[in-house]
């Protein structure tokens, strides 16, 4: 295992790859590396850097954050995590293949599914998980309350929030679960989404046009 070559600041390591420009996150929890989320390029991306996570942590299992992951974990001989909900589309990412994906993604197994309220592993103590579904089964969020940050995934984008459409959506359960469990969390709580760039929750809180009621 190398050592970690990013500092242990709060601040992530952002990759942006793939088709659909999706964002992963690599951060530095007190020398454990976790990595969020696997677009395509994410796994050349830290190869080039030479930083193998010690954990992987899906948000959701849609094709374009699923991507790279079986490669990464074979690579980096890490865990995986994601939430039980979403494991039909990390085992079979083929049901995706409706939305005309150019190529096969490998499976990808879970070494640990996890809920809202399984307790987060060791090495990322301070971490919760949301559980907050309406984009996809098992949108999982993971804030860490010491730092205000969020990895949201594809349920809040700054001026937006995930599509509803596919399938197993839910516009009510969306907007609900951000109600419910993203808006509550302080306001200079950084958002770092699935696509796009950071946000606040204050920020989503007082503009976002799917939030306002
Ligand atoms: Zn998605
Ligand atoms: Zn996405």
């Amino acid at each position: 295992m190398s050592a970690p070559k990013i500092s242990p600041t709060s601040t992530p390591l952002i990759f942006t790859g793939g088709l659909a420009e999706t964002n992963a996150y690599l951060l530095n929890l007190q020398g454990h590396l976790l990595a969020i989320d696997a677009p395509e390029g994410f796994l050349n991306f830290l190869k080039t850097k030479n930083l193998k996570p010690h954990s992987l942590l899906l948000t959701h299992g849609h094709w374009d954050h699923i991507w790279d992951a079986a490669a990464i974990a074979e690579w980096a001989t890490c865990p995986v995590y994601y939430h039980p909900d979403t494991a039909f589309l990390c085992l079979q990412p083929d049901s995706m293949l409706t939305f005309g994906l150019p190529q096969k993604i490998q499976p990808v197994h879970a070494t640990q599914l996890l809920e809202e309220k399984t307790p987060p592993p060791p090495a990322w103590p301070q971490a919760k998980l949301l559980h907050v579904p309406g984009h996809c089964p098992g949108s999982l969020c993971l804030y860490l309350p010491q730092t205000h940050q969020l990895f949201g995934g594809d349920v809040l984008f700054a001026d937006g929030v995930g599509r509803w459409d596919l399938p197993g959506g839910s516009r009510d359960l969306l907007i609900t679960g951000i109600q419910k469990k993203i808006l509550p969390l302080p306001p200079q709580t950084t958002v770092y989404p699935g696509h796009g760039p950071t946000t606040t929750v204050g920020r989503e809180a007082s503009s976002n046009p799917f939030l306002q009621n």
